[in-house]
């Protein structure tokens, strides 16, 4: 069965259970502070097993995008060397919320498994969890029998918390889980070793395939375990596992999923794949890469030197040093695979196929950059090899790995590879040492601590009303504690609130909390998943009062200004550059609007100028704003909205139009009832945000007024400065010309004056036995005249020995130059008489032998340095 097949059939199983398909959500998370990445299928429903918000469905199935680089699931180190992790994977899951449970989750597992998929029973192994003591749980008796029921006892495991207690992270829903686990060995190897004693013993051919969580719990910052409100079920098995072993393969890689990466991997290196095990990590390592760079990328989320984007950052880069060092890929490579990922995966992932000509033109300048810098650290670390081998050393020391490792990008098992070709060592503990050092100092910087919610009012659920009100009455619903550094922090929900949570760019409401007795201010309102969390700057005394909530209008209204005009900036770029203009990030404030989009060259001025003719044009029309809640997406979409990739966007969703032929957006953003209260739209710079990525930054309204307005005073105090001309431009042309007269003149003056020192100066010189001394003191206008002056004194004396101790720009300086000549027979050294000269000036210097000038600090000093000299050299 191909693997596309495999993958339908799985909906098409589910889907006959009456579960309903949903599509994967992004792999990229936002919104939820203990997360980076998807690492499950059940990270887009956690609001719903956390009782936060009521499942639109009870029995959903899908294949969800998961990353696994970071946290608490993070199996970086054992992709490629290993066969069956992956960084990037898809999760195949089917769940129930508050609907079926343990019994039918067995059960059709079972039922798919062996007579859909038809996998062999005699290789299938369950585990059930044996229960903690810790947490004061027994065994899960019910699952068990629910198991022995379908498959023979010997085939059920008992299964520690390690192994079957699945845990999304450190606080949240979990519970007992179930694993299958599949036995792929030959059946020579099978007679030998029973497959009941390698499983979950990290062997390459007895491999976990399908985890089926039981969710029962949550667990809370103390430690200590909650029972949920309700009980659900979350599935999740490893799509390119059972694939493999389904196709009965050894590896996950020699799958139709991975089969065509490494034929042209192969292709393109001339290496062949399955003949020598580090060439076969590195072909694994990339063809796995390729996979996690494309989608995240496509989800949004650009490489870049922080959080989310470093970890993608590090990734390819990974992949490009495997190519280069054992694939023999000396320039870019990775982003020709980006079409082999939209023939495969676009089916299924529109966005990689959407967007294919971007990720490749991303993933080709990062790998660009880093091939620049790993020649860069190559070189570098030559210059050290060199510099360890005139001192006797052998080792790298740590510092220097790490500093390699920080600047360039130089990962440290490649600075450790190239040590030891040229038979140096490197001190790996000193490099681990720095790099603790330095999380230490960032860890420092960051840590903070969240306490539980604390449960004031029932929880009936939060109402938002800030599209329609900017007052409410409200009650709090729960509130917790943030402490870190700085202090506490605190965090309310209301039962309702009029205040905008973060969200699409738009910055969160600021505010008051008015209670009989008390003012609290509301400092952000953040959303975490799809609550949304009032950040305040104390709790109230009394949580329980009834409370007026409102928002600073003021704020508010500049804000939408900025909003509205980020979607009528939008539209135009659309009409001025093309279709391809797609949204990389916003930032919406009541200050200014940044907006990043694609695309690929520097705007224009008169493409600028077109854009803000049009948004100004747009403003003036004074077009009402359309909003349509709740409409279904796809109704939406036939409106021609425009939607972000890396988005969630749920069934229903809100259009924004303004216009209906020029601006329609899905957004859950604030905005102006009519574009005249913008007023005015200025584009204040232009300029790249990341490869393939420009970013405007502009600003309207009263902002707008005062830029036009400073703008004008500073051309008024130019015309001032020159009294008022009555054409600026040729005042100011005149003025430049002046200026460089005059300079042309002083010049000349120079020359002249120096000419007139040099004639004195040729009459002074005292003649010795083969040898002309001149010892002067000397007042010129720049160190170059001085040195002019030197080269003229010598070569019109023979066997000419000058010193001249000059004024030069109020600054002292020295001048010794000798003939040739006189250096070996007479031993002078210029170098070494300025350096001594230049004590008397507090000053250093050097040069050649011939020539040598010195500066100093003490002007007064000069009349010694002729004093000394005189002594010494005549
Ligand atoms: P393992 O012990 O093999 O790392 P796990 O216990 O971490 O697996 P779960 O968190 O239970 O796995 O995830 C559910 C399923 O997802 C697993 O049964 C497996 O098939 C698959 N899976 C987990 N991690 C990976 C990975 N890194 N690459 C590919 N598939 C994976
Ligand atoms: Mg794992």
């Amino acid at each position: 069965m191909e693997a596309k097949k495999i993958r339908s059939t799985f909906i098409e199983f589910f889907q006959s259970k009456q579960h309903h398909y949903v599509p994967s959500s992004p792999i990229v998370v936002k919104n939820d502070p203990t997360l980076m990445f998807t690492n499950a299928g059940m990270n887009q429903f956690k609001d719903a097993f956390l009782g936060n918000e009521i499942a639109k469905y009870s029995r959903v199935a899908n294949s969800q995008k998961c990353l696994r680089v970071s946290g608490k699931h993070n199996d970086l180190e054992e992709v490629g060397v290993d066969t069956y992790h992956h960084t990037m994977f898809e999760m195949l899951g089917n769940w129930s919320f508050g609907d079926y449970f343990k019994k039918e989750a067995i059960e059709w597992a079972w039922e798919l498994l062996t007579e859909v998929y038809g996998l062999d029973k005699d290789r299938l192994y369950v585990s059930v969890f044996q229960g903690d003591a810790g947490d004061n749980l027994g065994m899960d008796q019910e699952a068990y029998d629910l198991w022995k029921a379908i498959v023979p006892e010997d085939r059920i495991i008992m299964g520690s918390k390690k192994d079957n207690f699945w845990e999304m992270g450190d606080v949240g829903p979990c519970g007992p889980c179930s694993e299958i686990h599949v036995d792929l060995r030959s059946d020579a190897e099978r007679a030998l070793v029973a497959g009941k004693d390698l499983v979950n013993n990290d062997h390459e051919q007895v491999i976990e395939i399908w985890n089926l969580v039981f969710m029962q719990f949550n667990r809370v910052s103390d430690g200590s375990l909650k029972p949920l409100p309700a009980t659900h079920v979350d599935t999740g098995m490893g799509f390119e596992r059972l694939v493999r072993a389904i196709q009965h393969k050894s590896s996950n890689y020699d799958t139709d999923l991975f089969a065509p990466f490494l034929a042209a991997l192969a292709k393109k290196s001339g290496k062949v794949y399955g003949e020598d095990l580090p060439t076969d990590i590195a072909f694994r390592v990339i063809v796995d890469h390729i996979r996690a760079i494309s989608f995240t990328i496509a989800d949004g989320q650009l490489p870049s030197n922080n959080k989310a984007g470093y970890v993608i950052r590090r990734i390819l880069r990974r992949a490009v040093r495997y190519g280069y060092t054992f694939l023999g890929f000396q320039e870019p490579f990775l982003y020709e695979l980006t079409s082999l990922i939209a023939d495969n995966f676009g089916d299924i992932f529109p966005e990689v196929r959407q967007q294919q000509e971007f990720i490749a033109k991303v993933i080709f300048e990062e790998e660009t950059s880093f091939l620049r810098t790993l020649d860069n650290g190559l070189k570098i670390l030559d210059q050290i090899k060199s510099e360890l081998s005139a001192k006797g050393e052998n080792v790298i020391p740590g510092k220097t790995a790490f500093e390699l490792y920080d600047t360039f990008g130089f990962p440290l098992d490649l600075t450790s590879l190239i040590a030891r070709e040229s038979g140096l060592s490197l001190d790996e503990k000193g490099f681990a040492l720095e790099m603790e050092a330095q999380k230490t100092r960032s860890r420092a910087a960051s840590e903070s601590e969240t306490g539980d919610w604390v449960l004031v009012n029932e929880d009936n659920g939060v109402e938002f009303v800030g599209y329609d009100f900017l007052k409410a009455h409200a009650q709090i619903i729960k509130y917790r504690v943030i402490s870190d550094k700085k202090g506490d922090k605190y965090q309310i929900v209301l039962d309702k609130t009029p205040f905008y949570a973060e969200s699409g760019g738009q910055v969160g409401d600021t505010g008051l909390l008015i209670s009989e007795t008390e003012t609290v201010k509301v400092i952000d309102t953040k959303k975490e998943n799809d609550l949304i969390v009032h950040f305040v700057e104390k709790l109230p005394t009394n949580p329980e009062a009834k409370f007026g909530a409102e928002v600073d209008a003021e704020k508010r209204f500049l804000t939408e200004n900025n909003h509205t005009a980020t979607h009528l900036l939008q539209a135009a770029l659309k009409e001025v550059l093309g279709d391809h203009i797609q949204q990389r990030g916003s930032l919406v404030n009541q200050n200014l609007l940044r907006f990043d989009f694609s695309h690929f060259s520097k705007l224009t001025d008169s493409e600028i100028a077109k854009v803000e003719d049009i948004v100004n044009d747009k403003i003036r029309q004074n077009i009402a704003l359309s909003e349509q809640r709740n409409v279904p997406i796809e109704e939406a979409k036939k409106q021609g909205a425009t939607a972000l990739f890396g988005e969630k966007y749920g069934d229903f969703v809100r259009v924004i139009t303004f216009d209906k032929e020029f601006s329609v957006e899905l957004c859950g953003g604030t905005h102006v009832p009519q574009t005249s209260k913008i007023g005015l739209f200025k584009i204040i710079s232009e300029a790249s945000s990341a490869s393939g990525v420009r970013r405007i930054e502009a600003i309207t309204a009263k902002a707008a007024e005062e830029y036009f307005r400073k703008q004008e005073n500073l051309v008024k105090e130019i015309q001032e400065l020159l009294k008022n001309p009555k054409d600026l431009m040729k005042s100011i042309e005149a003025l430049l010309q002046e200026r460089n007269d005059l300079k042309k003149e002083i010049d000349a003056l120079h020359l002249e004056k120096a000419s007139g020192v040099k004639v004195e100066l040729l009459k002074q010189f005292v003649a010795g036995e083969g040898i002309n001394t001149l010892i002067a003191q000397v007042e010129l206008p720049n160190a170059d005249s001085l040195k002019k002056l030197a080269y003229e004194l010598k070569n019109e004396i023979a066997n000419a020995f000058v010193i001249l101790a000059a004024k030069v720009d109020d600054k002292p300086q020295i001048a010794v130059i000798i003939d040739e000549e006189l250096i070996a027979s007479k031993n002078l050294n210029a170098g070494q008489i300025v350096r001594e000269l230049a004590k008397e000036i507090q000053g250093g210097g050097g040069g050649q032998a011939f020539f040598a000038t010195a500066g100093g600090k003490n002007l007064a000093g000069l009349e010694n340095v002729v004093v000394k000299a005189r002594e010494l050299y005549l």
